[in-house]
């Protein structure tokens, strides 16, 4: 894992949320990483609440099944990568990729202009924007 999601932190964490790609595992030994401490925030839009709640679920039910069958810890990266790593990673790729619209103004405005409100709309919902023809 890289040491960017579980280096200490140094910075107070109020008012912002760790955007970026799906971490590739959020298990290391016996830590079970969730919510915003795992990353799991949607790019393009800076939800983090729904992703905090289930990924905080499926870790509780690894660590349970892990107490009493022996389960393996590694079972939640399974669960959360089923169903959160593809919605997560396309955002991360098209908040990527608007980003570089983002740094000026004028351009900005071109941008939102070009791909429209649906496209915008698409943005929020973690999609790419139809004018620009992505599927994945
Ligand atoms: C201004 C703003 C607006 C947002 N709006 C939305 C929105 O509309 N929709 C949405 O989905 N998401 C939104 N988010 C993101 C969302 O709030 C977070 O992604 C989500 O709350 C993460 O949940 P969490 O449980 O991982 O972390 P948190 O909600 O941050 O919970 C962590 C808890 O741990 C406590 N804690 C920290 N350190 C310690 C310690 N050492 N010992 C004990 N307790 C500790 C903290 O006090 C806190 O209560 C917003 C975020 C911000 C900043």
């Amino acid at each position: 894992m890289g040491r960017q999601h579980l280096g200490a932190i140094r910075e107070r964490t109020r008012w912002w949320v760790p955007v970026g790609p799906p971490p590739p595992t959020l298990t290391r030994e016996n830590v079970l990483l969730c919510g915003d401490a795992a990353n799991l925030v949607m790019a393009t839009n800076g939800g983090g609440i729904p992703t905090a709640m289930l990924s905080g679920w499926l870790s509780g039910q690894a660590a349970a099944q892990h107490v009493r069958n022996g389960t393996p810890l590694t079972s939640y990266d399974d669960a959360w990568r089923a169903a959160l790593f593809a919605p997560l990673d396309r955002a991360a790729r098209v908040w990527g990729f608007g980003d570089h619209f983002a740094r000026y103004d004028p351009l900005l405005a071109l941008g939102m202009r070009y791909i429209g409100t649906s496209g915008l709309d698409a943005m929020m919902r973690l999609r790419w924007p139809p004018r620009l023809g992505r599927n994945s």
